[in-house]
C-alpha cells in the first residue's frame, strides 16, 4: 500500500473516530455491560425454572411409583388373607357371605373384591355387579392360576364399570392346593387420578397414562378427551423400549425435541408419558427476555442518540461557535465575539479567553495601523524643513493629477532652488545653512497656506510648491511672491552677489490629461528652473516662452 493510500485511510479513521463517535462507544461501554447482565440473569433463570421443571417431574414419577407399590403390597396382603378366609370357609360351604362379611370393602388400596371358580365365573363379589361375570379370557386369571402365585393385570378397561382399573389376581391354590378358586381385588386408583389432577393445568405439560399398545387409558381432567385413543406409538417407541425394567422412570427427548418423561407402572405394561415443552413452559421467562432485549436495542439507540445529541450540544456546536468566530478574527472582523449564553459552562473559561484575545489583537492592529500612518507620514515629511519631502510631493502631484482630469483645472508647479547655497555653507557652516533651509521652508510653508498650495522639499536646496486650480498667470504671481518673501527675510549672504538668500525660480502649468503625465510637468518646471538660473538667479521663468519685459519673471525655452 501506497504511503498516500495509508495517510488518507489515517485520515478517514480519525474522521470516524470523532468526539462524536468517541462519545457513542463510551456510552455503549457503559449501558450494554448492564443490559447484557440482565439479559445473562433472565437466561439463567430459564435455565433454573426448566430444572426446577424436570425435577418436578422425576419427584413426581417417583411418587407414581411409590404409591403404585405401596397399592400392589397391601393389595397382595389383603388378596392372601381373602385366600386364607376363603380356603377355610370353602369347607364350612359359606365362603362367600363369610369373606364378604370378614374383608372390608372400604379399603383405601381396594376398591373392590370378588372371587372366581377355576372357570373363571365369579361367584362372589362385594359388589354384586361382578357377581355371575365371566372372567376366564383374562389374562390375570390365567396367568394366576398357571403361576399359582400374585399376579397384577395390565391397565384395562372394566367390561362393567367401563372405567380404566387394574386388577390383582391371587390363586386360593397358592395356600391351599385343592381349592381352585382365585381371589380377584380391583385396585383403588385415586393416586392415579390425584396425579393426573395435579399434572392439570400446566401450559407446556402434557400428560397420559397408556397401556402397552400406547393408548391413553388416563389423562388431566383438561385431556379427558385423549382417553381411549391412541399416541402416536412411532414416538412413543424409543420410551417403550428403552424404560428399563429396574428403573421406575427414564427421561428423554421427543422428536418435537420436547422433554419426555416416561414412567413405568410396576407390574404392568402401563406407563405414564409426561411432556414438557420447554418453550411453553418458559413462555413467560421467554417473553421476558424478548422484552430485555427489545429493551437492550431501545436503551443501545436512545444512548446512541443520546450520546449525538450530547456530542452535538456540548461540544460539536461550542466548536463550531468558536471555529465561526475565529474565521470572522481571520477576515480581520475584530469586533466578533463568542456569546458565552450560547455555551456549555466548561466552554466559558474558553471563550472569555478567546474573547480577550481578539480584543488584544484588534487593540494590537490599531496600534500597529496608526504606528504605520504615522511611518507614512513620517516617510512623506521631511524633517528639516517640516514640508513634505519629494515622496509626498509625488503622492500629493498625483493625486492633484488625477483631480484636475476629472475636474478640467489646470495645475501649476514651481521649483525653487536657493541661489549660491554650496557658497553658504561654505561660508556660514552647514548648520547655519540647515536653519536658512528651515527658515525658506517655513516661508514657503506659509506661502501654501496664503495661497492653497502645497509646499515642499525636492531635496537638498531645492524646494517645489504645487499650486492646484491655477493657471499660468496665477501661477507666476505666486511665484513672485515667494521668490520676494524669501528675498524679504533679508537672511545674509556675504558670498552672494545678492548679498542675501535669495531663490531662483521656474513654473510650469498644464491641464493634467491622459496624454500626459505628473513627471512631464516636473521636467518642465526643472526646465523653467534652469532657465532662471541661467538667466541669472533671484528671478521667476515660466515654461514655454520668455517675457523678458517682465523683469525677473522670463520664459523658458
Ligand atoms: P546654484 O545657485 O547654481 O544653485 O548654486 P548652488 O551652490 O546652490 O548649487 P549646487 O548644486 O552647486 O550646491 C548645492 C549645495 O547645497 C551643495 C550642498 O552642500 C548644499 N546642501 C544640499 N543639501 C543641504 C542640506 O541639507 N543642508 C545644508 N546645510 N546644505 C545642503
Ligand atoms: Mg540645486
Ligand atoms: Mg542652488
Amino acid at each position: 500500500m501506497s504511503r498516500i493510500a495509508i495517510v488518507r485511510k489515517k485520515a478517514k479513521l480519525r474522521a470516524l473516530l470523532g468526539i462524536r463517535a468517541r462519545l457513542v462507544v463510551l456510552a455503549l461501554i457503559l449501558v450494554c455491560p448492564l443490559m447484557l447482565d440482565r439479559v445473562r440473569l433472565l437466561e439463567a433463570t430459564r435455565t433454573a425454572q426448566l430444572a426446577a421443571m424436570a425435577n418436578e417431574l422425576s419427584t413426581l414419577a417417583q411418587r407414581t411409583a411409590d404409591a403404585e407399590r405401596e397399592v400392589i403390597s397391601s393389595v397382595e396382603a389383603v388378596l392372601k388373607s381373602a385366600a386364607y378366609v376363603h380356603a377355610a370357609a370353602a369347607q364350612a360351604g359359606r365362603s362367600c357371605s363369610i369373606l364378604r362379611a370378614s374383608l372390608r370393602v372400604d379399603l383405601p388400596s381396594i376398591r373392590m373384591l370378588m372371587v372366581a371358580g377355576p372357570d373363571g365365573v365369579v361367584h362372589c363379589s362385594t359388589s354384586s355387579m361382578f357377581v355371575g361375570s365371566n372372567i376366564s379370557d383374562r389374562p390375570y386369571f390365567r396367568k394366576a392360576l398357571e403361576t399359582h402365585d400374585f399376579v397384577v393385570s395390565d391397565f384395562l378397561v372394566g367390561r362393567q364399570t367401563q372405567k380404566g382399573t387394574i386388577l390383582a389376581a391371587y390363586p386360593v391354590s397358592a395356600i391351599d392346593t385343592g381349592e381352585e378358586a382365585v381371589i380377584v381385588a380391583g385396585m383403588n386408583l385415586d393416586w392415579l387420578s390425584d396425579m393426573m389432577s395435579s399434572l392439570a393445568g400446566r401450559a407446556g405439560v402434557n400428560a397420559a397414562l397408556i397401556d402397552g399398545e400406547g393408548t391413553v387409558l388416563a389423562a388431566p381432567p383438561d385431556e379427558r378427551s385423549l382417553i381411549g385413543k391412541k399416541l402416536d406409538r412411532l414416538a412413543l417407541l424409543p420410551a417403550m423400549a428403552e424404560t428399563p425394567q429396574g428403573r421406575s422412570s427414564i427421561t428423554m427427548r421427543d422428536d418435537a425435541g420436547r422433554l419426555m418423561t416416561v414412567s413405568r407402572i410396576p407390574g404392568t405394561s402401563a406407563r405414564l408419558v409426561v411432556t414438557v415443552d420447554e418453550n411453553k413452559v418458559s413462555a413467560g421467562i421467554n417473553h421476558d427476555i424478548r422484552t430485555a432485549y427489545l429493551q437492550l436495542a431501545l436503551v443501545c439507540l436512545f444512548v446512541l442518540l443520546g450520546a449525538l445529541i450530547a456530542a452535538e450540544r456540548l461540544i460539536v456546536q461550542p466548536i463550531s461557535v468558536l471555529t465561526g468566530v475565529a474565521k470572522k478574527f481571520a477576515e480581520g472582523n475584530w469586533s466578533a465575539r463568542v456569546a458565552r449564553k450560547r455555551l456549555p459552562s466548561e466552554f466559558v473559561p474558553l471563550a472569555r479567553a478567546f474573547n480577550a484575545m481578539a480584543a488584544q489583537l484588534g487593540q494590537r492592529e490599531r496600534e500597529l495601523v496608526a504606528s504605520n500612518s504615522r511611518l507614512t507620514v513620517m516617510a512623506s515629511m521631511d524633517l528639516l524643513s517640516g514640508l513634505a519631502n519629494r515622496r509626498g510631493l509625488q503622492s500629493r502631484l498625483d493625486f492633484e493629477w488625477m483631480k484636475g482630469q476629472q475636474t478640467g483645472h489646470r495645475l501649476a508647479l514651481m521649483m525653487i532652488d536657493v541661489d549660491h547655497f554650496k557658497l553658504f555653507n561654505d561660508s556660514y557652516g552647514h548648520p547655519e545653512g540647515d536653519a536658512c533651509l528651515s527658515r525658506i521652508g517655513e516661508t514657503l510653508a506659509a506661502v501654501a497656506d496664503q495661497t492653497g498650495g502645497f509646499a515642499a522639499r525636492y531635496g537638498g536646496e531645492e524646494f517645489c510648491l504645487l499650486l492646484p486650480e491655477t493657471g499660468i498667470g496665477r501661477a507666476l504671481q505666486v511665484g513672485e511672491l515667494v521668490r520676494t518673501t524669501v528675498e524679504q527675510l533679508a537672511l545674509p549672504h556675504k558670498t552672494s552677489a545678492f548679498e542675501h538668500v535669495t531663490v531662483s525660480i521656474g513654473v510650469a502649468c498644464t491641464l493634467p490629461s491622459e496624454h500626459a503625465s505628473p513627471a512631464e510637468l516636473i521636467e518642465a518646471a526643472d526646465a523653467a528652473l534652469y532657465a532662471a538660473k541661467h538667466r541669472g538667479r533671484n528671478n521667476v521663468v515660466e515654461h514655454g516662452f520668455i517675457r523678458a519685459s517682465d523683469g525677473p519673471v522670463a520664459m523658458a525655452s
